[in-house]
């Protein structure tokens, strides 16, 4: 079946190309091997702030930590709380912002976090061939709580194409898109309850109605989350 490139069409997406390639652009500046992730923060077609995935300044790597996923993950900084903590600490401030992340599904923790700063939009692309059944299960509670808070946001694959020598970007619709490469683990038992709950994260509501009245909670859920 013939797949549709995005970014080809709209000025608009020319500017999201822009981003998408800056957030790659940070995350080449990470050092985990396995896992390099960039975001920036865009408002008015205005970069505020950037960050990557890795280590607080000052931690130190000793003896390979960043190769051990689980010392890795004790420890490493995502790169949407490092755009956030970067905002903090420098004054920027960052509320309403386009966010795009680049190299990984955004986990429902940053979700949270980057939820708190009223974001407009999000968008969130994967590289061709990037496994990402580990993070499914905070994936679909971060879809959750953009739906419930009202924010928009498109998922991506970058794909290269070699007859054009440049990437394309097509739009994750449908859960087999998103887990191509691990789709053995999902297809029994618990598996297909959560392909059947990402199918409609993605497909049904994706788009959904600006304006309407959600509950409001404090007591530390992201607001407009309940
Ligand atoms: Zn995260």
């Amino acid at each position: 079946m013939a797949r549709q490139p995005v970014f080809e069409n709209a000025l608009r997406n020319q500017w999201d190309r822009k981003w998408i390639v800056t957030a790659e652009h940070y995350s080449e500046f990470s050092y985990d091997p396995s896992t390099k992730v960039g975001a920036v923060f865009v408002k008015d077609d205005i970069p505020l702030v950037q960050g990557y995935n890795g280590f607080a300044r000052g931690v130190i790597d000793s003896g390979g930590l960043i190769v051990d996923r689980k010392e890795k993950i004790l420890r490493t900084v995502h790169a949407e709380i490092n755009c956030i903590c970067n905002a903090a600490a420098n004054g920027i401030r960052i509320q309403g912002c386009k966010v795009y992340l680049y190299g990984m599904l955004m986990c429902s923790q940053c979700a949270g976090a980057v939820l708190q700063t009223k974001p407009t939009h999000i968008t969130v692309v994967l590289p061709d061939g990037k496994r990402v059944a580990k993070w499914v299960d905070s994936f679909i509670v971060s879809c959750e709580m953009y739906q419930q808070a009202r924010v928009e946001y498109d998922i991506y694959r970058q794909h290269w194409s070699e007859s054009a020598g440049s990437y394309w970007y097509e739009s994750v619709t449908n859960p087999e898109d998103l887990l191509d490469y691990e789709e053995a683990e999902y297809v029994d038992g618990e598996g297909r309850d959560r392909l059947f709950l990402i199918r409609q994260l993605l497909s049904q509501t994706r788009r959904f109605q600006k304006g309407l009245q959600g509950p409001f909670v404090s007591c530390g859920l992201p607001e407009g989350t309940f």
